[in-house]
């Protein structure tokens, strides 16, 4: 096929044009990224050579070569990888696939300067990233098993050529085009072997498979040729051998993240089953961490040979964010995904590693409240997520909770710090769902916790509903929402009396609750005095087993089908507008005002509660009239 031009997806070309115009400063980087990509061929060939043996053949031993050329200014990088066919080198340079793309690329745009330089941190540009050096690029590569080369040339301002060539054999071949050096403005030279050679240590020493680079300051020419980095894999190291900046570049590696990670841990498991792994947990969520099509999965290495980039299995599923590689010499080489997935030595692998996450996390929260705020922020939704999956874990997981309560309203409490401040007569762990934290705090339902100083946890989004209930009892401490069921707090002695008042006042009040019921039968299940309320009149609450008006709407709102819940209506006995209601019934029962009055009083109860009333219109209506009646 003869040579055909092509224009860039329309999302690479903002990528591109941010590149050329470099906001991110570090440029070296881009060595890292190609050594990077040429290190995963090299992986993904030995992957296929499990099926196809004669790619190893055809291939021979793996390097990654860097050539310059001072005089045109060219720095080449060549490998013996897997290659790309003309299908793949169009559809992977010339498109991102990554779901989310889009929405990111304008969060970039929206950024300030500084801010879009993480933002581009955070979504690793990979390959592009060469158009902050590079003037002209041109990638030569053959795919292994086939016969046919593929040229792709690029300026990297919207349109790339691709034509048929020759090559030896197969693998890719990427030639820079350099930019003049510019110290200023981070260029170096490289094309010095020297700039070169420090930029591999310091970014990709623990690549695997040998980087080579001739040395022309060296005379000797046998003596040229040098291999730049150790190649000993890092996770096989002992922890004090390693430096922290080496683990970070291994991190940015593996995840593609060009942040540094926010905790590194080693681990090494040694007994019946033995294996070696590093797991990292970011900084920041990746960009695309809640789009479906997120590739989670650590990398899984047998005997030194990757088998894996990806294996989802070696975690659980809620624990998706850690990244990172596992070698275990106790697992066969020719397994498949779906064979390990069951595989004895795989699963308890899975737990351990699981626990091993879970611990250092703990001990994160213990030592580095202020990193793991970080953390709790950018994945907090995944332990969560872990309450409601992993029953096994149960117990670490609570302990890394965070909630608002109304003892701080800034900082969140865990669950433990919470019983450490539980006031001696109080019972259980309260909470409260709800919109809004403000109108929350200051809502009729909380008040006679305040009152006794009792703290209550303040829920705002719908799943802690979810987490609240699945935790149900802490440290012998029961888990009580303040609008299911009654009041059950710890009663003084004038409390105590108020209820048996309470029994007396109610049978008073039999005839005008009887009432209520049936005028707001279509919103409530039961009116009922209380104790509970302190300067309102009223307030509605579910029952022990129902659901809290919040998540009742945010159900609704995600389309789910939400079971009839109706809610218990609760007068205060003690306030005067309820006993002015009375009075009125009393004198007459058909007196108009009464039916007006319940409504107003339910649409009130659920204002109260951060919930909408059941009518709005309604509602409104009737708050107009009663204004206007005021005023006369
Ligand atoms: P990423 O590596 O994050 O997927 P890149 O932009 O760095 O993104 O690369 C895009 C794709 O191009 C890679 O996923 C890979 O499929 C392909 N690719 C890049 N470099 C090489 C190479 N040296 N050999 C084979 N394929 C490559």
């Amino acid at each position: 096929m003869s040579s055909e031009t092509f224009k860039f997806q329309a999302e690479s070309r903002e990528l591109l044009d941010l590149m050329v115009h470099s906001i991110y400063s570090n440029k070296e980087i881009f060595l890292r990224e190609l050594i990077s990509n040429a290190s995963d061929a090299l992986d993904k060939l030995r992957i296929e050579a499990i099926q196809f043996p004669d790619f190893l053949k055809e291939s021979g031993e793996a390097e990654i070569v860097i050539e310059t050329d001072k005089k045109v200014r060219t720095l080449t990088i060549r490998d013996n990888g897997i290659g790309m066919s003309r299908e793949e080198v169009i559809e992977n340079i010339g498109t991102i696939a990554k779901s989310g793309t889009k929405e990111f690329l304008q969060k970039i745009q929206d950024a300030k300067k500084g801010e879009s330089a993480d933002l581009i941190g955070q979504f690793g540009v990979g390959f592009y990233s060469v158009f902050m050096i590079a003037n002209q690029v041109t990638i030569l590569t053959r795919r292994a098993g086939q016969t046919t080369a593929t040229k792709w040339v690029s300026d990297g301002k919207g349109e790339f050529t691709v034509s048929d060539a020759e090559k030896a054999a197969p693998g890719t071949e990427i030639t820079l085009l350099l930019k003049p050096v510019d110290e200023e403005n981070g260029l170096e030279d490289y094309t010095e072997f020297q700039t070169i050679s420090s930029i591999v240590k310091r970014y990709s020493d623990f690549i695997g498979y040998p980087i080579v680079m001739t040395d022309e300051n060296e005379k000797d020419k046998e003596k040229a040729k040098k291999t730049l980095n150790s190649m000993k894999p890092i996770w096989a190291k002992s922890e004090t051998e390693v430096k922290p900046e080496e683990y970070n570049e291994f991190y940015k590696h593996i995840s593609h993240d060009w942040n540094e990670p926010l905790k590194v841990i080693p681990f090494k498991a040694e007994g019946t089953i033995e294996y070696q792994s590093i797991l990292f947990i970011p900084s920041r969520a990746p960009f695309d961490f809640y789009y479906q099509g997120y590739k989670s999965g650590l990398q899984l290495y047998v005997r030194r040979v990757m088998i894996l980039e990806a294996f989802e299995d070696m975690l659980p599923h809620y624990l998706r964010f850690v990244k990172g590689v596992v070698e275990s010499s106790d697992l066969p080489l020719n397994i498949s995904r779906e064979m390990l997935q069951h595989d004895r030595v795989t699963l308890q692998m899975k737990k351990r590693l699981g626990k091993k996450v879970l611990d250092t996390l703990q001990e994160l929260l213990e030592k580095d409240r202020e990193n793991y705020i970080k953390f709790w922020g950018e994945f907090g939704n995944a332990v969560k997520e872990g309450m409601t999956v992993d029953f096994e874990n149960k117990d670490k997981l609570q302990e890394l909770l965070l909630f608002y309560s109304t003892n701080d309203a800034e900082k969140q409490t865990t669950l433990k710090e919470y019983v450490g401040r539980m006031k001696p007569d109080q019972k259980d762990i309260y909470y409260f769902a709800g919109e809004n934290r403000e109108t929350m705090t200051n809502s009729p339902l909380i008040e006679i916790y305040k009152n006794k100083g009792y703290e209550v946890i303040l829920l705002t989004e719908a799943v802690d509903e979810i987490v609240a209930g699945t935790i149900m009892e802490y440290s012998g401490k029961k888990m009580k929402s303040i609008e299911k069921g009654e009041a059950d707090i710890e009663k003084t002695k004038d409390e105590k009396k108020a209820d048996k008042e309470l029994k007396n006042t109610e049978k008073e009040y039999d005839e005008l609750i009887k009432y209520l019921e049936t005028e707001l039968g279509e919103y409530v299940k039961q009116v009922r005095l209380t104790t509970r309320l302190v300067s309102a009149p009223s307030c509605v609450v579910s029952d022990e087993a129902g659901m809290s008006p919040h998540l009742e709407r945010f159900l609704k709102r995600t389309n789910m089908k939400v079971p009839e819940n109706k809610r218990i209506m609760e007068l205060n006995p003690a306030h005067n507008i309820v006993q002015k209601l009375k009075a009125r019934f009393d004198a007459d029962k058909s007196d108009p005002v009464i039916s007006e009055y319940a409504e107003l009083l339910l649409g009130y109860s659920y204002l109260g509660a951060g919930a909408e009333p059941p009518d709005v219109v309604r509602f409104n209506n009737l708050l107009v009239r009663v204004l206007d009646d005021t005023l006369k």
